[in-house]
């Protein structure tokens, strides 16, 4: 048996990156970016105005107020899209809309509400004295032309997207997704919908995992629900390993009679780097590898598949697509945490902020293996390494948060 750290660095020591291709901007929600982002050009573009008015030259406007506006000479309209050819002469200005560039020879711009509106007249009276530079946007005053805007191994998320849009990318260079098999095992398996008799059970490993690896962002090209049967393990760990980068499976990797998935793998000639870690729960992990594809074979009971799915295979998924690891955090304990004295421990919890700024945390009251439950009232999972003495409330310990729950 090995220790969590040696089998997170066999892991490690296994991975090599799937490369990049390149998607349209449609496409490239939640994928990792394979380049740098520069801005194309300078960000404004062009002196354009932030809000819809007069553009003036201020000094035509010095002393103006609500009891004795200053007249100006409405000579054109800039809209966005569609810039003014004219160059304001003193005493003129123009209508100038959100966006539209500044016709040459203004210098402000002063917005509607403080004018008597916009009209065909040819004239508009201006209520309040401007300055240079008001509600104008500058030139690059947000970015600059070649700036790096978005560096490789990042996400992209809504404003990522948002951002290579407006610099007018069409299509990026994002790292491959991982392609995944999802395989349940176990006999006494029936899926949500049929009847169940005494002795089987539902399903609810698959449907886990399926959405734990979206929320890996990988692309999950078989799942299957294996019955304890060599012949049929056999078939469709072949065929996975033919076509997948990685293959989850849940089930049959511990001692019983009937746990069958380990030989399977070796007789499919998969090298076996691990089979047991000294952990709880997920004590009968098995990690191998064939040619280029990882295999875990994860351990069927519900929360130990869920928690050596969250520690193991989100982190290579990760890695897979060359990004940032999501970060572990420490938090202050607020009841008792159960170590154990050789083994990792790991418990379902929860963690919160209080109001002094602490981050605090406790585990979930329903610790067993079998509890998946005690996964709904949970936003991280609490973990500690072997220890002689317990973790007592107010002492430190680790977490894992579930990213796509919120820390309280
Ligand atoms: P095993 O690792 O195959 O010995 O399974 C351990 C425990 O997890 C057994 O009680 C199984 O019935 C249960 N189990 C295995 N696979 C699943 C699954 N896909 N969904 C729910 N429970 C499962
Ligand atoms: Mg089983």
């Amino acid at each position: 048996m090995i220790t969590v750290q040696e089998a997170h660095s066999i892991i490690s020591n296994n991975i090599q990156p799937l490369g990049f291709e390149t998607v349209s901007l449609k496409n490239a929600g939640n994928r990792v970016l394979a380049q740098d982002i520069t801005a194309t050009f300078p960000m404004p573009q062009f002196d354009n105005s932030a809000m819809d008015g007069f553009a003036v030259r201020a000094v035509d406007t010095v002393g103006a107020n609500k009891t004795s506006p200053v007249t100006l000479k409405m000579v054109d309209v800039s809209s966005a899209g569609t810039p003014s050819g004219v160059i304001l002469k003193p005493g003129q200005c123009a209508q100038c809309m959100t966006g539209a560039v500044i016709p040459d020879g203004a210098d402000a711009i002063v917005i509607v509400e403080n004018t008597n509106g916009f009209s065909d007249s040819g004239i508009v009276q201006i209520f309040q004295e401007t300055h240079i530079g008001e509600h104008i946007r500058r030139q690059g005053e947000e970015i600059e032309k070649s700036d790096v805007l978005i560096s490789r191994g990042t996400c992209i998320t809504p404003g990522e997207i948002g951002t290579l849009a407006t610099f007018g990318y069409e299509k990026v260079s994002v790292m491959i997704k991982p392609k995944v098999a999802i395989f349940v095992t176990g006999s006494e398996l029936v899926e949500p919908g049929n009847k169940i008799k005494i002795g089987q059970i539902y399903n609810s490993n698959l449907y886990m995992f399926a959405e734990l690896a979206e929320k890996s962002g990988v692309e999950v090209v078989m799942r299957e629900v294996i019955k304890d049967d060599k012949d049929s393990l056999r078939r469709l760990l072949s065929e996975a390993l033919q076509t997948c980068d990685v293959i989850i499976s849940s089930g049959g990797v511990s001692m019983g009679r009937f746990d069958y998935v380990r030989e399977v793998y070796n007789k499919l000639g998969v090298q076996e780097h691990f089979w047991k870690v000294a952990q709880k729960p997920g004590k009968p992990l098995f990690f191998g590898r064939a040619d280029s594809t990882l295999i875990f074979g994860l351990p069927g009971n519900p929360v130990s598949s869920f928690i050596c799915y969250v520690e193991y295979v989100h982190p290579v998924m990760q890695d897979l697509q060359q990004k940032k690891r999501d970060p572990k955090h420490q938090a202050i304990l607020t009841e008792n945490f159960p170590v154990e004295s050789k083994k990792y421990r790991y418990l379902f919890g929860r963690s919160w902020i209080d109001s002094r700024g602490k981050l605090l945390c406790s585990p979930a009251s329903k610790m067993g293996s079998h509890m998946l439950t005690a996964s709904l009232e949970s936003n991280c999972i609490l973990e500690s390494p072997p220890r002689k003495q317990g973790l007592k409330a107010g002492d430190e310990i680790t977490i894992n948060p579930l990213n796509w729950r919120n820390i309280e």
